[in-house]
């Protein structure tokens, strides 16, 4: 049996934080890395989605993966796929901005599981809408997460941050300053002329509605684009807060 890590490549060290945990349950780590085509919702943004297989292999093979497999388009879709419904958490906040993307998510991570047949897979908090939907789908696996790895300055690592210029990346710091001071987050985000907010909450965890004083499990999630880039973070917020 097997511990699956799927990835879109480019790897980080985010990446690495979930192949080292997948290592710790299984001798046999295998990463995936396919860039999906079903969860892009602009065509520009899969074309320029960054692609760096020899370093992937080092990356992954560092941390601890056995195998490091990048499968075809074929391989995955060998007919026409039929897409799994993200059901109505699916449509809020990512799914709003970029619809039929969690339907795109859930497919491939169908088939992967399919195919790959593993005992347990590795999904990082950092797509926390992302973690929840695959946590709810599929019920039946074992699904294990890794808190976000971030830079010293804060900068959640991405596969996109490689996109950023260096002023870019200053305004990127905004995002993580604000889930500092969940209280404070929208004020916060709009001092920076350069961050284009698509949108700042503090939702329930269990269910992604506003998070009311009742709320046990809160959750800060962030997300916008800076100079056409989008990027995306999200923190626990202290229930007392
Ligand atoms: P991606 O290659 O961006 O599709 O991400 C593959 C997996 O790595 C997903 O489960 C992500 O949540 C996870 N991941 C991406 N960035 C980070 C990070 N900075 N820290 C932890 N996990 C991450």
């Amino acid at each position: 049996m097997t511990v699956l890590v799927p990835t879109m490549g480019a790897l980080h060290k985010g990446h690495q934080a979930l192949i080292k945990r997948a290592r710790e349950l299984d001798k046999e780590v295998v990463v995936s890395i396919f860039v999906n085509p079903l969860q892009f919702t602009e065509a520009a943004d899969l074309e320029k989605y960054p692609r760096t297989p020899e370093a992937d292999i080092q990356i992954a093979t560092l941390a601890g993966a056995t195998e490091v497999w990048f499968p075809t388009y074929e391989e995955i879709y060998p007919n026409e796929p039929v897409q799994i419904s993200a059901g109505p958490i699916g449509e809020l906040y990512e799914g709003a901005s970029r619809p039929g993307h969690f339907a795109g998510v859930l497919t491939v991570v169908n088939r992967l599981f399919e195919i790959v047949k593993p005992k347990a897979a590795v999904f990082g908090e950092k797509d926390f809408q992302q973690l929840w939907l695959i946590k709810n789908h599929f019920k039946k696996m074992e699904i294990i997460s890794v808190p976000t790895i971030r830079e010293f300055d804060g900068l959640a690592l991405s596969s996109r941050n490689v996109r950023l210029t260096e002023s870019d990346r200053n305004a990127a710091l905004i995002i993580s300053k604000a889930l500092k001071e969940p209280a404070r987050m929208a004020e916060i985000l709009a001092t920076e002329p350069e961050f284009k907010l698509d949108y700042a909450d503090i939702i329930d965890e269990q269910n992604f509605q506003i998070a009311t004083d009742a709320t046990k499990n809160k959750r800060a999630i962030i997300a916008g684009w800076v100079n056409g880039i989008r990027l995306l973070d999200n923190a626990v917020v202290d229930t007392n807060s």
